[in-house]
């Protein structure tokens, strides 16, 4: 039996708890992120992060633990507008969020995203 393993993170901005790889966290064009994150001033949180990662000697952590998460709420704040189409880059790690989100169909979301 293998134990399922913890995902949880949470969202750098609001703290809200988030699954890694969830769909309320989609993967955006580096334009769109980098707007974000420099709108909240976490240009230097990724880089802390690698820089605790890399000096720490717990290897149990993972890239989920340094990773900058922001929740789909928090970058529609940030950008003052909802998520479209062309903020999410087109890969299977996004294929739920655009199901969820925009309402696609799991053929349409293969299509957009590409298979897995
Ligand atoms: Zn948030």
């Amino acid at each position: 039996m293998t134990e399922k393993p913890d995902l949880t993170c949470y969202c750098s901005v609001c703290g809200r708890t988030l699954q890694y790889g969830d769909w309320q966290s989609p993967m955006l064009t580096d334009a769109v992120w980098h707007q974000i994150v420099a709108h909240y001033a976490l240009t230097g949180h990724e880089k802390r992060a690698t820089e605790f990662y890399q000096r720490s000697s717990a290897p149990e952590l993972s890239d989920r633990d340094v990773h900058t998460f922001i929740c789909i709420g928090c970058m529609e704040k940030a950008l003052q507008r909802r998520l479209t189409m062309a903020d999410v880059t087109a890969c299977p790690f996004n294929k739920e969020f655009v199901m969820e989100y925009f309402g696609f169909t799991k053929a349409e979301a293969d299509d957009l995203c590409g298979d897995d």
